[in-house]
């Protein structure tokens, strides 16, 4: 049955106890994106720093997890140590279901572990367990333990776990799901680390009983159809975004050495199809998906005390491509592939990483800092430095570094360089299209390109009216709010319109919610933006660095007076969405 409440488990680290609470709001925040921002508000310390104790570390789901094909991820909401406000991160693999199956709405960990610990959850159970011996070691390695100790149950259970990076401060740490997937960006996985939380196990080992009626399996069956007849299940299975890579670099869109290039006419090694034809493995799956976009290549690697080879697997799209590929001069996929698998290993947010090497090694070409900073020779091109700075930036080796892990322009503060660091909010994702997606990724609530499709809107010949870009993105921002409020992955977007999901909703008895789907979209989308200026961003403030005016792309040089009046615009509407509501 339906619950017209939240059901939410509480757990505090410092006694190691849970509660289970009811939190009301189903029919005002819907669940997912929603649910996280009115929890934040509900336990959240708008006023106390990212890592004080009392902070929560969300995660939520939506109405419809379990019962819809890929209404497959999680929302984790928490302050960032990035910029220390609000802060949304989402991510797949089976956490979604076993949340579904342990009768959670949400789970929300505060406090403070005395020792490094797990958090162990069921339907039915609850344990905080000391894991001292797992401090310290590698994600693989971290996940391989985990594994062992909590077999049980494993087609139910999902495992969260954060590498050296996390438990070390660095700003760029990921929680990785089951292996493929991650909570990556704006440093989740230092939010457990400072909570001495090495891992969270979710066994699904409740029951979740389906709709009886006669509707919801009709209803299924079409969106199931839909799914995977559509030219979207062809797209991400096959090549997945990493067909991106070439399309982007053909319309001079790719971002190339640190964006001083759009394109580059050495990057037949690193295209999707490249990956596809001799790195890749196989494709998986998040729980409840049937397109399975998830693309796992691998390399091989020798022992030389051994004398032997294995080899790894790595899941691999555009984004880790561009960040560790074209971003960094690497021509050959499988040396992509090696510097994720670092990447992987420490627990960093492999884009921000690509991304802030980038800086760093353009940097070191302007003699802005020395190999005294860097340790290793960082050079485009060179696959062997950045395997090591991977792990310097997680492990904190030097200053520099240090600071390099808090965020681009920290270090960019300290030795200067702050014109070329491409950071749009946090560093930038693999799209140099235009001021609309500049604009959207630096002002976007998760500074994502996911926040709105401002790189489409820049590939289309939309002209340059600031008053219809902003609207754009502020009714694009709108419906994708909606859907990561289902935890619907945006892949699916195109089948999941608005139309549909009010038939899904009714079809499962959220009748309210899917008759009311603008007004509860319209109101999400506000109390997130509230809840994010509550905690000290100030869109008015956000700087574009001069990187971005600098670049050509197909449509020709970047037109800065458009950048910066859509900025300011976009940035008036921001704030006036947030203060259209109180909470
Ligand atoms: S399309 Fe990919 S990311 Fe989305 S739910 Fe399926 S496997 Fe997960």
């Amino acid at each position: 049955m339906i619950r017209d409440y939240f059901r939410v488990l509480v757990v505090d680290l410092f006694t190691g106890r849970g509660n289970v609470v009811t939190v009301d709001g189903r029919d005002t925040v819907a669940g997912g994106s929603g649910l996280a921002a009115a929890l934040f508000n509900k336990y959240g310390q708008t006023s106390k720093p990212w890592n004080d104790p009392e902070q929560p570390l969300i995660f939520a789901i939506g109405p419809l997890t379990g019962y819809f094909p890929l209404m497959s991820k999680t929302v984790c909401a928490f302050k960032s140590p990035y910029h220390d406000q609000y802060a949304e991160s989402h991510g797949g693999g089976r956490s979604s279901l076993s949340l579904r199956f342990a009768d959670l709405d949400a789970l929300i960990i505060t406090g403070k572990a005395k020792r490094p610990s797990c958090v162990v959850v069921g339907s039915r159970h609850l344990d905080v367990k000391e894991v001292q011996y797992l401090w310290g070691m590698d994600l693989y390695a971290t996940g391989k333990m985990l594994r062992r100790m909590f077999k049980k149950g494993s087609g139910h259970r999902s495992i969260l776990r954060i590498g050296p990076a996390g438990e070390n401060g660095s700003a760029m740490a990921c929680i990785n799901v089951d292996s493929y997937r991650h909570f990556g960006r704006l440093g989740g996985g230092t939010v457990m680390g400072a909570k001495n939380l090495k891992g969270i196990v979710i066994h699904g080992d409740g029951i979740f009983p389906l709709m009886e009626n006669k509707e919801y399996p009709k209803l299924f069956e079409e969106v199931h159809r839909q799914l995977t007849d559509t030219d979207m299940m062809s797209k991400y299975h096959n090549l997945g975004t990493s067909a991106n890579v070439a399309v982007l670099n053909d319309i001079k869109a790719l971002p190339c050495r640190n964006l001083q290039q759009t394109s580059d006419t050495d990057i037949a090694g690193i295209t999707g199809e490249k990956f596809a034809e001799v790195a890749l493995l196989r494709n998986a799956a998040c729980s409840g998906c049937p397109v399975g976009c998830i693309h796992i290549g691998f390399f091989r690697e020798k022992f030389m005390e051994e004398n032997r080879y294995l080899y790894r697997q790595v899941s691999y799209d555009h984004e880790p491509i561009f960040a560790t590929g074209s971003m960094l001069g690497i021509k050959d996929c499988f040396n992509v592939l090696m510097i994720i698998d670092v990447a992987e290993k420490m627990g960093l947010d492999v884009m921000s990483a690509g991304v802030a090497l980038a800086w760093a090694t353009e940097a070191l070409e302007k003699g802005i800092i020395t190999e005294k900073e860097t340790i290793v020779p960082l050079k485009f091109g060179n696959d062997k430095g950045y395997k090591e700075a991977m792990k310097h930036l997680s492990f904190g080796t030097n200053e520099f570094y240090r600071l390099l892990s808090q965020g681009t322009m920290k270090a960019a503060e300290k030795y200067g360089g702050a014109d070329f660091a491409c950071v749009l909010g946090q560093e930038m994702a693999g799209y140099a299209t235009g001021e609309v997606f500049f604009t959207s990724q630096a002002l976007g609530l998760r500074h994502s390109h996911l926040d709105s499709a401002g790189y489409s809107y820049d590939q289309k010949p939309k002209g340059k009216n600031i008053q219809d870009a902003v609207d754009f993105m502020v009714k694009d921002e709108q419906g994708r709010v909606f859907l990561t409020s289902m935890v619907a992955c945006l892949f699916a977007r195109s089948v999941y319109t608005d139309e549909l999901l009010s038939k899904c909703l009714q079809s499962v008895g959220y009748d309210t919610l899917a008759n009311n789907i603008k007004s509860v979209s319209q109101h999400i989308q506000r109390l997130r933006w509230k809840t994010r200026l509550a905690t000290g961003f100030n869109p008015q403030g956000v700087v574009i660095p001069k990187r971005f005016t600098e670049v050509t792309t197909w449509k020709g040089s970047i037109d800065e007076d458009f950048l910066i009046r859509l900025k300011n615009a976009y940035a008036q509407r921001i704030i006036e969405m947030a203060e259209s509501i109180q909470v």
